[in-house]
């Protein structure tokens, strides 16, 4: 077993669970005043106690970190992400500010053609890329991040691209890494639509089969596929037994947030144009809404309105959306400042937003992102300089958002991945 000793003080997270994520407020963070101890399997993965400092424990210790001066949090979780890609899209940015928009330049061969290009000719390094991405964002804090494909021109492209997702996860000492098929992403230049969706959804049962995916997504959109398309293709995936997310209302509202929610997805993402009716129907739905602000900052596009969502009783979730076009930053602190100064949300709603939401938004909210017994120990720890108690707590967290702060360390499923920390202070009796 391994002991978190001495922690100064440990924001559970408990109460989001009891609220099943909606309106989150700064009691349902769920601070415990230390000094306290966490105690986790590393077979299991997963927390057995969390105990009073000095308290002997039942379990057999093999380890000990000190946490003295520390709190604990659950570690983040990056819901939405394009992490497997090869090259860079820097000259878009450009191309944007000498006034072409972002379907201009995917029309005339850019944008997601030109990564799928790129992807295709770095067979050799796709695998170590993304296990050097997955490390950094191990390092800011992230134990669980999505990693869609989508930038595989054909079918077996995306197959390809499942494989290698599949064989980097296991690789130590990186974040859990859950693996969704996005089929339906951009129609190749040379191929006719009906041709290219048609494949793309003929090779989703052995995709499930073979267990390459939890999730499919599509992106409905204008210029991309349509609502027709993207919803027989995510019933494909829900036919075989996968999830459902879907890049809902982006650019422009075709109704890809209510199709999302009556198929029952896990998620829907991005919503800056979703519809009142799909708002309200969020209220009762167990689907997470997941915004991805870093992409309106770097397109330039409006922000989602997530007081509306939050308001409306929607569980909200935040991600990244990291990917080489409309979002090259794969760190969740961008995200959260952006949630706090442009999306106008409090401290316990973002830390909710990108634990126990973002766990709904993988299907996993039962297991991961709270930190209790029996749930996952991934758990991130900080050095704030903020006075914490029972009864003011909040301002850790914030300072944790604002200032971009780092953690000093993160275990993942119970063992130490990232950070220093001292493991020599004295053993707790046994
Ligand atoms: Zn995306």
């Amino acid at each position: 077993m391994l002991r978190i000793a001495n922690l100064r003080g440990v924001f559970t997270g408990e109460g989001f669970a009891k609220m099943q994520g909606r309106r989150p407020c700064a009691e349902d963070c769920g601070f415990r005043e230390g000094p306290l101890d966490l105690i986790c399997c590393p077979t299991s993965g997963r927390i057995v106690d969390l105990v009073p400092t000095g308290r002997a424990s039942t379990f057999p210790l093999t380890d000990t970190l000190d946490g003295s001066g520390l709190i604990a949090t659950s570690a983040w979780i990056d819901s939405h992400t394009h992490a497997l890609f090869a090259g860079h899209r820097s000259t878009e940015f450009f191309a944007r500010w000498a006034g072409k928009t972002y379907r201009e330049i995917s029309d005339s061969g850019g944008g997601i053609h030109n990564t799928i290009r790129d992807t295709a000719a770095a067979n050799a390094t796709l695998a170590q890329d993304l296990e050097h991405r997955l490390r950094q964002m191990l390092a800011a804090g992230t134990a669980v991040v999505e990693v869609k494909t989508g930038y595989g021109a054909t079918a077996s492209d995306e197959r390809r691209m499942l494989q290698i997702i599949a064989d980097v996860r296991h690789r130590p000492g990186l974040p859990e890494v859950v693996s969704t098929y996005l089929g339906l992403h951009t129609v190749p230049r040379d191929v006719s639509r009906s041709t290219h969706v048609a494949s793309m959804t003929a090779v989703v049962e052995e995709i499930a089969k073979n267990q390459l995916a939890s999730f499919v997504d599509a992106f409905p959109e204008q210029g991309f596929s349509t609502l027709e398309e993207s919803r027989d293709f995510l019933e494909a995936g829900r036919r075989h037994g996968l999830g459902i997310k879907v890049h809902a209302d982006e650019i422009t509202d075709m109704g890809a947030s209510l199709a999302g929610i009556r198929l029952g997805a896990a998620s829907i993402d991005h919503l800056e144009h979703i519809s009142d009716a799909a708002v309200t129907a969020l209220r009762d739905s167990p689907t997470v809404a997941t915004l991805l602000p870093a992409t309106s900052l770097f397109l330039g596009i409006g922000f989602a309105d997530a007081r509306r969502l939050i308001h409306a009783g929607a569980r909200v979730a935040l991600a990244s959306d990291f990917n080489p076009g409309s979002a090259p930053a794969s760190d969740l602190q961008l995200t959260m400042l952006l949630a706090a100064s442009q999306l106008m949300m409090t401290a316990a709603e973002i830390f909710c937003a990108i634990t126990y939401n973002a766990a709904g938004a993988l299907g996993f909210d039962a297991t991961h992102g709270v930190l209790a017994t029996g749930k996952a120990a991934n758990i991130a720890l900080w050095k704030t300089s903020s006075p914490l108690s029972v009864a003011s707590n909040i301002e850790g967290l914030e300072q944790i958002i604002i200032q971009r702060t780092r953690p000093i360390a993160v275990v993942v499923r119970g063992q130490l991945s990232v950070g220093e920390i001292s493991s020599d202070c004295e053993r707790p009796p046994q």
